[in-house]
This record gives C-alpha cells, sequence and structure tokens, in this order.
C-alpha cells in the first residue's frame, strides 16, 4: 500500500483490521477515523494534506516536537551497532548506562538508580511489586496497602490501573487488585464546593491522613500521585495541597511515589513536578517526554534508601524490552537536546507565563467556567453555568462536540469525560504558535457554543 492510498482505503482497511485503545468503535466508524500521516514542529498533517496544530503533543508525549532527525540518527547508529541485547545476566551495554547516568543527573537529589521499562503502566506495575518487595525486605511484609486517588491514571494494565482512579476503568475486568484504597481527589472545581481553593486542598490532602489512620501506619507502604493529575483533566492543586501532604508524609514512615510520567521533562517549567511542589519522592516513575515518545521507554527512578534494601537478593521482575538499546540511546538524545536548547529554562522563563496570559483570557468565553494553566498543561472546564460551576447534561457530549470541532478546525484538544477540554502542547511551541493555538481555541469555542444552542 502506498502513502498515497485514498484515505478511504485507509479508512476501510483501519476499520476492518485495527482495534483501536480506548475508543468506541461503532462511534469511530460513524464518523470516520482521522489518518496521519506525518509531523512537524508542533504541526500535524493528514491523509487529505491538512495541517493541524497537535495542542496535546501526541499523548503528553512529543516534547521537544515533531520532525527531530537526530533522535532518527541515534536510533539508526545504535540499531547498527547494536539493535537488541538484554541486561538480565550480568550484561548491560553502552546506551542503558549512559542513559541511566544522564537521569541521576536531571532527576531530583536521592534518585540515582534507574529501572528502565518500556511504558509508564510497565513503570507502575514496577512500582507495585518493588514497594511490596521494599518492606517485605525490611520484615514487615503486611506493610502493602498502596493509598492513590479517584481519578488518577497511572497505566493501563491490571496493576496500573489498579493504582488508578479511573471507574470506567475498574468495571471492566475486575479491578482494581487488592491492597489498593483510593482517597479524595485535589479536584476544585469539580469538588470544591463552597470551600475556598485553599481550604479544599487542606481537605483533599487530608483525606490522606485518615486513610493512613483508618488502615494503620504498620499497613500503608506507599503513597503513589501524579503531582498535577493529566489523564483525569489536568487537575493542578490548591496551593495548600502538597505542602500539607508533604507534613503528612514526613511525620510517617510511608514512601512516597511520584508519578511523572506527565509532569516530567519540563511539562511543568521545571525538570520534574516534584522540583515544582518541593517533592521527595523515593520512587518516580516516568515515560512519555523520556523519549519525547520518539520510541517506547518508560522506568522507575529509584531513590538510594531504597536500592540499599532491595538490593541484596533478586527481585523476581523485568522485561524482554528493558533498557531496549535503540529506545535509550534515543531518550539519552532527546535529554540532551531539553539540555542544549535549553527549552525547560525557555518555558519557565518566557513560553509558560506568555501561555498562563493567553489561556486565561479563555477564561472570559460564556462557555469557560475555569481557564487553568500551570507550566505546558492547560484545562478549560465547559459549563451550562459560570456562578455555579453547573455543567452540561449529560456530562460529556459538550466535550466530544467541541473536540471533533477542533479537529475539523484544524486543531487537537483533548476532552476529559467531565467536559474539560486540556492541552498540553510541545515545549517548543513559540509566543507566536501559542497566539495561533489560543485565537483557534476561542474560535471552536464560539462554533460549540453555536452548536450546543441549535
Ligand atoms: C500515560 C500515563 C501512564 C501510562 O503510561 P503508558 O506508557 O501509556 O503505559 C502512567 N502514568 C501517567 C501519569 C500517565 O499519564
Amino acid at each position: 500500500m502506498s502513502r498515497t492510498a485514498a484515505t478511504a482505503d485507509w479508512q476501510q482497511l483501519d476499520r476492518a483490521h485495527h482495534l483501536h485503545p480506548f475508543t468506541d468503535h461503532r462511534e469511530l466508524h460513524a464518523r470516520g477515523v482521522r489518518v496521519i500521516t506525518r509531523a512537524d514542529g508542533i504541526y500535524l498533517w493528514d491523509s487529505d494534506g491538512n495541517r493541524i496544530l497537535d495542542a496535546m503533543s501526541g499523548l503528553w508525549c512529543v516534547n521537544i516536537g515533531y520532525g527531530r532527525a537526530e533522535l532518527a540518527e541515534a536510533a539508526r547508529a545504535q540499531m547498527l551497532e547494536l539493535p537488541y541485547y538484554n541486561s538480565f545476566f550480568h550484561t548491560t551495554h553502552p546506551p542503558a548506562v549512559e542513559l541511566s547516568r544522564l537521569l541521576a543527573e536531571v532527576t531530583p537529589a536521592g534518585l540515582n538508580y534507574f529501572f528502565p521499562t518500556n511504558s509508564g503502566s510497565e513503570a507502575n506495575d514496577t512500582v507495585i511489586r518493588l514497594v511490596r518487595h521494599y518492606w517485605a525486605e525490611r520484615g514487615r511484609p503486611d506493610k502493602n496497602i498502596i493509598i492513590s486517588r479517584h481519578n488518577a491514571y497511572h497505566g493501563s494494565s491490571m496493576g496500573s490501573a489498579s493504582l488508578g482512579g479511573m471507574a470506567p476503568m475498574h468495571a471492566q475486568g475486575g479491578m482494581p487488585i487488592p491492597g489498593i484504597v483510593h482517597i479524595q481527589q485535589p479536584y476544585w472545581f469539580a469538588e470544591g464546593g463552597d470551600l475556598a481553593p485553599e481550604e479544599f486542598g487542606l481537605t483533599a490532602a487530608r483525606a490522606l491522613e485518615t486513610a493512613i489512620a483508618e488502615h494503620g501506619e504498620e499497613r500503608i507502604a506507599a503513597f503513589i500521585a501524579e503531582p498535577i493529575q493529566g489523564a483525569g483533566g489536568v487537575v493542578i492543586p490548591p496551593a495548600t495541597y502538597w505542602p500539607e501532604v508533604n507534613r503528612i508524609l514526613g511525620e510517617r514512615d510511608i514512601l512516597l511515589v511520584a508519578d511523572e510520567v506527565i509532569c516530567g521533562f519540563g511539562r511543568t517549567g521545571k525538570w520534574f513536578g516534584s522540583d515544582t511542589y518541593a517533592l521527595t519522592p523515593d520512587l518516580m516513575p516516568v515515560a512519555k517526554g523520556l523519549s519525547s515518545g520518539y520510541l517506547p521507554i518508560g522506568g522507575v527512578m529509584v531513590a538510594d534508601k531504597v536500592v540499599e534494601v532491595v538490593s541484596g537478593g533478586e527481585f523476581f521482575h523485568g522485561f524482554t524490552y528493558s533498557g531496549h538499546p535503540a529506545a535509550c540511546a534515543v531518550a539519552k538524545a532527546n535529554i540532551e537536546i531539553l539540555l542544549r536548547e535549553k527549552i525547560v529554562d525557555t518555558v519557565a522563563g518566557e513560553t509558560a507565563p506568555y501561555l498562563k496570559k493567553r489561556w486565561s483570557e479563555l477564561a472570559d468565553h460564556p462557555l469557560v467556567g475555569e481557564a487553568r494553566c500551570l507550566g505546558f498543561l492547560g484545562a478549560l472546564e465547559l459549563v451550562r453555568d459560570k456562578p455555579s460551576r453547573r455543567r452540561f447534561d449529560p456530562p460529556g457530549a459538550a466535550g466530544k462536540l467541541c473536540r471533533d470541532i477542533c479537529a475539523d478546525n484544524g486543531l487537537v484538544m483533548r476532552t476529559i469525560i467531565t467536559d474539560t477540554m486540556v492541552i498540553a502542547p510541545p515545549l517548543i511551541m513559540s509566543a507566536a504558535q501559542i497566539d495561533e493555538m489560543a485565537d483557534k481555541v476561542w474560535e471552536c469555542l464560539d462554533l460549540t457554543a453555536k452548536a450546543l444552542a441549535a
């Protein structure tokens, strides 16, 4: 099949043979799948030649933008030199060593070890096993409950989806697995009621303290959280939330797992969400921006104090492709670009403040109940009534309408089930491109309002 095949041919074959992740196939086929054929910078092109501004960086991952020849060269050179070898049986290879060393350098102090996986889901499955193994090694096998939060996203495998707090996922396939407890999330707009955001932030944090008291500190192994929830709707916690969580964990012997799969590698305007919120995680799952999505790779950064406990005796866990040489070489080249081009500094000092200004203006739109933004993460809450924060009924339809209107007008903006529109643009987006995106978003909100009124 040549690249010039008509869109209808791709669509027909896709329909006949391709099962998509997180997709209602009847809905998909009614509308017709969009075929993406190439990309450059912050733009995608579809098979009909339409240019689309990708305000989602693919799936929150293409941090350095599309079209980086350097990453292709890194993969090619590595594949010719050593396309595959494992690190199970007392062997290693240069890309795994060099990536691990570089990660120890850019991640927060105290995280000096990298356990590679092939995805964020595998990283979080590794977290479950490593956390429980850690406490067992310390002679406390009953300290095995992990506390997570409702509406968290930690992946789609049995373990990671159980850690996550997505009710529709738990409803399919018998999740969560035992030993995982979900508490209140710090989502003020949806759940804050009459409380001021700062008060609500404290309430949400203290749900952790309550859960620990309920189960007993001697049973609680770890607390896992995204610094900012991504797939849950870019839930930026109130300023009081993380300091209070830090206080609660600081008084207790419980591990902190910061899931940095989205927040990592510059997304929040610092290298990691943990830097933004002054967290000192014991384990830090990463993926997505680790390779800017050019090849699949994830992993867990592990604190020295955990490594000391688990490094005697075998940890019976790993994957055939753990630390795949080409993926490691690409991730390393990706981080080198972030460093060399000072991309995180530019986001922090120039483009994120400008995005904040332009994004905040969207709160003036009649459909928008809240426009929030931190670093290169943003969300809009579509509402029927602004003062009461009342959403559309049934929830979800307005967001899908808005998403489809965006797609038809050359913009990828994602919708979350509650009619929350989210963005996570490539970190290389310029001020002029931020203007282009913000203008387009406003235009699409107008079209959405019109369609909703009709
Ligand atoms: C995407 C995501 C994951 C899962 O990563 P996959 O590579 O899709 O398995 C885990 N945690 C967070 C916070 C994510 O956003």
